[in-house]
C-alpha cells in the first residue's frame, strides 16, 4: 500500500472535487482519498499535485515516423500525402519508433491509449507496451469486388488481438469513415462488435469536402475519389451511417462539420465524440463547437491523433491547444471540461476502470509540481493545463512505470 500526499487532490469525481492538502490511499486500486488516512504518507512537496493519469483516446502510431513528410495546411492535399507516404512511413515505423512514441505520451502523463491500427504490423509491438493499451481494428474499403478479403483480413487482426485480451490490452474495432467502408463491411463489423461487447471509433465530418462529398456527392472529395478510387458516389447517407450505431458503445472522431441533427442522434444513441483540436487546425478544417456539443449532452474526450497530422503526442499541450482555441468558452470552465476530457470521459469511451480518484478505480495516477501556489481553487485547472508538460510520477495499476 502507498499513501501519497499533496496539496492539490483534483479527484475528477462526479462533483468534481479539488481536495487542499488531501490524501490518497492505494495499492493496486485505489482504496481511499482525503483526510487522516492510515498509514505513513509520502508528501510530494510544495505546490504538488495528483490527478488520475490521463488518457489519450485516439492515436495513429503506425504514422509516427512523419515528422515532416505529410503536406499540412489542406484537408483533401493532406490526404493526397497521405496515400502517397503511407507506405513508406509504415515500414519506417519499427520498435524505436513505437517505444519513442510511448515514451512521449507516457512522460506526459497518460497511463492507456486508443489506438487506430489499419495494418496490424503495430501488434506486436504494443503487445508489450507499458500503458494500457485498447486496440482498435481498422477496416477500411469501398470496393465490393474486395469486399470478402478486406472482411478476412480484418477477421484475422481482430482474432489475433483477441488473444492477447488482458487486464491492460483490450481489443475493439473501428470503421475508418462513412466515406471509406462499404455499408456491407460496416454491418458486418459492428455485428461483431455488438457480440463481443467492445467497443467502436469512427471517424465522422472531419471536413467540408465530406460533408459536401456525403450529402450531394460532389466536392473535393469527388475528384479525390476519381482519381484514386475510380469510384465516384457517396455509398451512405450521413444519418444513415449513425443509425448503424444504436446499441453500441461508439466513438465518432471530430464531428466539426456533424449538423444539428446528427449531434443530436448522437446523442439519442448514447455515442460519443474525440476532438483533436491540432489536428483540426493543421488540416484546416474548422473547429468543433464544443457549445454545441455540450448542449447536445454528449460527452467528449481530447485525443492527439496520430503524428500524421500534430507535431507531438503530448496531451497536456492538445488540452492546452483547446484551451487557447476556444476563444468563444470561458476559459475557467472550458478548463475543468478538458481535464474531464483526458480522464474520466476518457475512461468511458474506452471502457476502462480508470479516470477519477475514487475507491475500487485502478490506480492509475500522475504526481507533478505547479510552479506557485494558486489562490483561487477554481483556477487549478487552467493553471495545470497551462504549465504542465511532463509529469514526475506515473502510477498504472497502483505501480510506478
Ligand atoms: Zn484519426
Amino acid at each position: 500500500m502507498i499513501k501519497l500526499k499533496a496539496d492539490y487532490v483534483v479527484t475528477m469525481n462526479e462533483k468534481n472535487e479539488i481536495l487542499l492538502n488531501a490524501e490518497v490511499l492505494f495499492s493496486d486500486k485505489i482504496i481511499d482519498v482525503g483526510y487522516n488516512l492510515p498509514g505513513e504518507s509520502i508528501y510530494l512537496g510544495k505546490n504538488s499535485v495528483i490527478m488520475p493519469a490521463l488518457i489519450n483516446t485516439h492515436t495513429h502510431l503506425e504514422f509516427s515516423k512523419n515528422k515532416t513528410s505529410l503536406n499540412y495546411g489542406d484537408f483533401i492535399t493532406w490526404l493526397d500525402s497521405v496515400i502517397d507516404s503511407r507506405e513508406e512511413l509504415f515500414i519506417q515505423c519499427k520498435g524505436e519508433c513505437y517505444k519513442s512514441a510511448i515514451e512521449e505520451m507516457k512522460k506526459s502523463g497518460v497511463c492507456a491509449f486508443g489506438e487506430i491500427s489499419s495494418s496490424g504490423e503495430d501488434l506486436k509491438y504494443l503487445k508489450h507496451s507499458p500503458l494500457k493499451v485498447v486496440y482498435f481494428n481498422e477496416i477500411i474499403g469501398t470496393n465490393p469486388a474486395i469486399a470478402d478479403a478486406v472482411y478476412q483480413d480484418f477477421l484475422a487482426r481482430f482474432k489475433e488481438s483477441k488473444t492477447l485480451q488482458s487486464d491492460t490490452f483490450k481489443p475493439a474495432i473501428s470503421i475508418h469513415s462513412p466515406y471509406s467502408v462499404h455499408p456491407l463491411l460496416m454491418d458486418k463489423v459492428i455485428y461483431i462488435a455488438k457480440k463481443e461487447n467492445v467497443p467502436i471509433q469512427a471517424h465522422f465530418m472531419e471536413s467540408l469536402a465530406e460533408r459536401k462529398w456525403l450529402d450531394k456527392g460532389e466536392g473535393e472529395f469527388k475528384i479525390f475519389f476519381e482519381k484514386h478510387f475510380k469510384n465516384a458516389k457517396p455509398l451512405i447517407k450521413p444519418m444513415e451511417f449513425l443509425e448503424k450505431f444504436e446499441n453500441t458503445n461508439t466513438t465518432f472522431i471530430h464531428c466539426v462539420y456533424a449538423n444539428d441533427k446528427e449531434l443530436q442522434k448522437i446523442s439519442e444513441i448514447n455515442a460519443s465524440i474525440a476532438h483533436c483540436p491540432i489536428s483540426n487546425r493543421l488540416l484546416n478544417v474548422g473547429k468543433l463547437d464544443l457549445e454545441k456539443v455540450k448542449n447536445h449532452s454528449i460527452p467528449y474526450s481530447v485525443a492527439t491523433d496520430g503524428m500524421s497530422s500534430n507535431y507531438s503526442l503530448n496531451l497536456f499541450k492538445e488540452i492546452r491547444a483547446a484551451l487557447l482555441m476556444h476563444t468563444d468558452l470561458h476559459p475557467k470552465y472550458l478548463a475543468k471540461d478538458l481535464l474531464k476530457s483526458v480522464t474520466i470521459n476518457a475512461a468511458n469511451q474506452l471502457k476502462l476502470n480508470n479516470g477519477s480518484i475514487e475507491k475500487g478505480k485502478d490506480a492509475d495516477l500522475i504526481t507533478f509540481k505547479l510552479p506557485g501556489k494558486v489562490k483561487e481553487k477554481e483556477n487549478i485547472p487552467m493553471q495545470i493545463i497551462l504549465h504542465t508538460n511532463e509529469v514526475e510520477e506515473l502510477y498504472i495499476n497502483g505501480k510506478k512505470v
